[in-house]
């Protein structure tokens, strides 16, 4: 089957518009991403309006048609760069209007006497440069790292580099060495190149921005919006999580603010608000980083410590409690606010588990023994730890 080179320039101009069209209509529904998805609908276009002016080159007096198309090309490929820093907080406008002054430079330097050689060698370079800096934004863009759109742009953008690249430093002597045959093999490879390209790479952008939605709504949903510790859904999760894997002991932690009722009642909501915070960011301090600490309530609190058993946690929640005590004074109009909290305990050794018994089961069990100790803790004047006295299992190891 044979494609004339005319027939894939309207195909790649028709893949380009459509992706342009359909970046537009996701922008309307992305605003944190505004900048960018504008960016890759002017660019689509631009390469789109590039490829239609490079098919009618000739209709131009000399070097004009070429140097126009390829100017035009560029700017799209430097607009979807653009796109792809702006993910990053950054901008290339400097680079980029310096890069195309230098190519318009180059076009009526030496365009003008080596037309052919500029257009199908030299003006490869800048692409294959532009390509490569736009797979260098994605490799730098930390929050997206986990994103499976981002291997493919990555490899997208990559292979067009080394396309590019290969066709401005190789291609001119492979040519001589094969002859004419060789350049219209080259050229044909370069516009199915074109085609992958203006498919593959305004899907995966829109992937990307897709996943990465997904991603910021997921998060937001196992996160608590006022401390933005976990919630109580994370805490199951990850507290299943930290049962099924082998530990030498665990302890859960299970914390509720003393005379909560009456803080919110004496000093308002807000107040009420700002303590809790304010127990998010020294629990957060003093567990350490392994520890698994969501907000499961309104003002219940629960932290799970690998590795930790019934004594280091025991320490570990007496210094919760006394320096909670000591440091969450807050002032609300004038007056200071003195909140304390109250600890459950339950550990569990590493032999306690049996084999049977499901992650899920296990935590309930742990969390509601906690809970024992935290109303024993209530019962005994508030502002302690209590522990909990868990009934001995029969001694089953993992592995
Ligand atoms: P105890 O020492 O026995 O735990 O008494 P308490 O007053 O802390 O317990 P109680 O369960 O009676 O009251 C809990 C209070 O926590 C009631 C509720 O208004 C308040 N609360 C729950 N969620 C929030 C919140 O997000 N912000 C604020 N400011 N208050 C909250
Ligand atoms: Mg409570
Ligand atoms: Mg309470």
């Amino acid at each position: 089957m044979h494609v004339d080179l005319t027939t894939l320039y309207l195909l790649v101009i028709g893949t380009l518009l459509v992706s342009a069209a359909m970046t537009l209509w996701e922008r309307k529904i992305r605003p944190e991403h505004r900048d960018a998805m504008g960016f890759w609908a002017a660019g689509y276009t631009a390469l789109a309006a590039g490829c239609l002016a490079a098919t009618d080159r000739h209709m131009l007096p000399g070097v004009c048609g070429a140097a126009t198309s390829n100017l035009i090309i560029m700017t799209g490929y430097l607009l979807i760069l653009e796109g792809v820093a702006a993910l990053n907080g950054r901008r290339h406008r400097i680079a980029s209007a310096g890069l195309l002054a230098g190519i318009a430079v180059a076009w009526c330097v030496a365009g003008t006497r080596w037309q052919g050689l500029v257009w199908d060698y030299v003006s490869a370079l800048p692409i294959a440069l532009v390509s490569a800096a736009t797979m260098r934004e994605v490799l730098l863009c930390h929050p997206l790292k986990h994103l499976r759109a981002r291997r493919v742009i990555v490899v997208t953008t990559a292979s067009y580099a080394l396309l590019y690249a290969g066709r401005a430093l190789l291609l001119p002597f492979l040519t001589q060495a094969f002859g004419p045959g060789f350049m219209a093999m080259a050229s044909a490879v370069t516009m199915y190149g074109g085609v992958l390209y203006s498919v593959v790479l305004p899907m995966a952008l829109l992937t990307l921005i897709r996943e990465e939605a997904h991603d910021r709504l997921l998060r937001a949903s196992l996160t608590d919006y006022l401390t933005g510790l976990g919630n109580r859904q994370w805490f199951f999760e990850q507290g299943a999580r930290l049962l099924g894997e082998p530990h030498r002991s665990l302890s859960l932690l299970a914390f509720d603010m003393d005379h909560f009722k009456a803080i919110n009642d004496r000093h308002g909501h807000a107040t009420g608000d700002e303590v809790l915070r304010s127990f998010a960011r020294i629990a957060r301090k003093l567990l350490g980083p392994d520890a698994v600490l969501a907000r499961i309530g309104g003002e219940e609190f629960a932290a799970l410590l690998p590795d930790c058993d019934g004594m280091q946690a025991r320490r570990i929640g007496q210094a919760v409690v006394q320096h909670f005590a000591d440091h969450a004074s807050i002032t609300a109009h004038g007056l200071a606010v003195h909140a304390t909290v109250s600890i459950g305990l339950a550990d569990m050794a590493i032999g306690l588990r049996t084999s049977e018994s499901r992650a899920e089961d296990d935590l309930a069990a742990l969390l509601s023994a906690a809970d024992r100790a935290l109303y024993a803790a209530k019962a005994r004047g508030r502002n302690r730890v209590e522990s909990a006295v868990l009934a001995p299992l029969p001694r089953v190891s993992f592995g």
